[in-house]
């Protein structure tokens, strides 16, 4: 622990609060310099941009980065040995260069950064079980915390301005802390900082007599804190004491039975975006609730036979991803779709999340996380929380949080059938039921835990 932390763990709320907005502040000036002023300029004009134009400037935006790769990683310049990058004419070239997964990248590490002046540090990847740390520019740090802004405000939120409550597993409540204050306040980006590791059935109603008195323009952070609140407001029939302008989840999939039920509890709309701590490029929400890809941020490509993406970065010059294997699986909506938005930009049908996020049946097809949490349809509001776990193809550990008042013993059975309607007679369930579904030392709680080795 550093000498910092050590002194937050052992100061007053009041000094807590004091020295999250100083380090907010400090943050603030690596993201909001000038660069990131610009960049927010650029991408309102690139959303007006024609397909061609945008594409002709991704096409542009990728010879730059492959050229500085190659000039700047050894990594990338003893790959990339022998392919000539000045025969590319189009983005599909990039079919030329090999594939990158995550372990090529650890294991060389030192070699694929280019540079380490004027970068910082960042930790990455928890679900797959290796972690990475990679390095990013600060200016291609700004350009993407100003496309983050640029997708929040195309919506009605403008950050800085508005006020938003953030739900994340920072350390903010130092262990022991008698007090139920989960929270903490950062001035320097009028947020409201929430700690996804107190939230539990007994914390809830502080954590909305709080949010009650802050009176947040929007949420943010973990989509499952959120589904907490709401699942609870819709149990005990709550209404929240604010009017939301959006909710932008981060960090964990959406389920299309959660996002219906937070809007209905916060009467706004959610906001969907795919970003990573790695650096990939962007895919967000439009005003229409329709995903597009972010052509200026880098290119998704599928390869072999499903729907997992390689993804190129253009903001990732200190640790450039070209042709990564990131992990996760997208279904690209057909060419020439026209969105009502107006912008041209490609359409996503949907975003799959992380290769675990899924359990298998027993012959080994996979149940994506929007199937999985449709199991529990038929419980309404008696369910807190859920975790499916599974070790072997043909078994899954179900742990239930309930709500005792609300459920019912014959819901054991009802869980069971829906098992075996989507699961097939071979795949044995336990259903366990617990006090308390921990979350991960992350923070986020996960829904599925797939272990299963093949
Ligand atoms: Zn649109």
């Amino acid at each position: 622990m550093s000498f910092l932390e050590k002194v937050y763990e052992h100061s007053p709320i009041f000094w807590q609060n004091l020295m999250t907005s100083v380090a907010g502040y400090q943050k603030n000036s690596t993201r909001y310099g000038q660069v990131y002023h610009d960049y927010r300029a650029f991408l309102k004009d690139f959303d007006t941009w024609p397909l061609q134009k945008q594409q002709d400037y991704q096409f542009s935006e990728l010879m730059k980065l492959l050229n500085y790769a190659v000039k700047n990683s050894r990594f990338y310049r003893e790959l990339y040995a022998g392919v000539d990058l000045a025969s590319f004419k189009t983005v599909e070239d990039l079919k030329k260069l090999p594939i990158v997964d995550k372990e090529m990248l650890r294991k060389n590490i030192e070699d694929v950064i280019t540079d380490k002046a004027n970068t910082v540090e960042e930790h990455t990847g928890g679900t797959t079980g290796k972690s990475l740390v990679v390095r990013h520019r600060i200016e291609d740090s700004m350009r993407r915390m100003a496309t983050l802004d640029h997708f929040k405000s195309r919506v009605g939120f403008e950050h800085l301005q508005m006020k938003r409550a953030t739900f994340n597993g920072k350390h903010i409540v130092p262990p022991g802390q008698k007090s139920k204050v989960f929270w903490r306040y950062n001035r320097a980006c009028k947020q409201m900082i929430y700690s996804s590791f107190f939230l539990t059935e007994e914390n809830i109603p502080y954590y909305l007599d709080s949010l009650n008195r802050f009176k947040p323009d929007a949420l943010d952070g973990f989509f499952t804190c959120m589904l907490d609140l709401a699942n609870y407001m819709k149990r005990k029939g709550i209404q929240p004491g604010f009017q939301l302008k959006a909710i932008f989840p981060t960090s964990e999939t959406l389920t299309p039975s959660g996002r219906a039920l937070l809007e209905e509890i916060f009467s706004c709309k959610v906001y969907d975006q795919y970003a990573s701590s790695e650096g990939a490029p962007f895919v967000t929400d439009c005003p229409h609730q329709r995903l597009h890809m972010d052509l200026a941020s880098g290119v998704f490509e599928h390869f072999g036979e499903g729907d997992e993406v390689l993804v190129t970065s253009f903001t990732t010059y200190a640790t450039p991803l070209i042709r990564y294997r990131i992990g996760d699986s997208m279904v690209f909506s057909p060419e020439g779709q026209a969105c009502p938005c107006g912008m041209q930009a490609p359409m996503v049908e949907e975003i799959r999340g992380r290769r675990l996020d899924f359990l298998y049946t027993p012959e080994g097809a996979k149940v994506n996380a929007g199937n999985v949490s449709n199991l529990l349809k038929n419980m309404p509001n008696s369910v807190i929380r859920a975790q499916f776990q599974q070790s072997v193809m043909d078994k899954v550990t179900v742990l239930l949080e309930v709500d005792k008042a609300l459920y019912n013993e014959t819901y054991d059975d009802l869980l069971r059938s829906e098992f075996l309607h989507k699961f097939g007679p071979d795949l044995k369930v336990e259903i366990r039921h617990v006090d308390e579904i921990p979350r991960e030392g992350s923070g986020k709680f996960r829904m599925i835990k797939n272990d299963v080795e093949f």
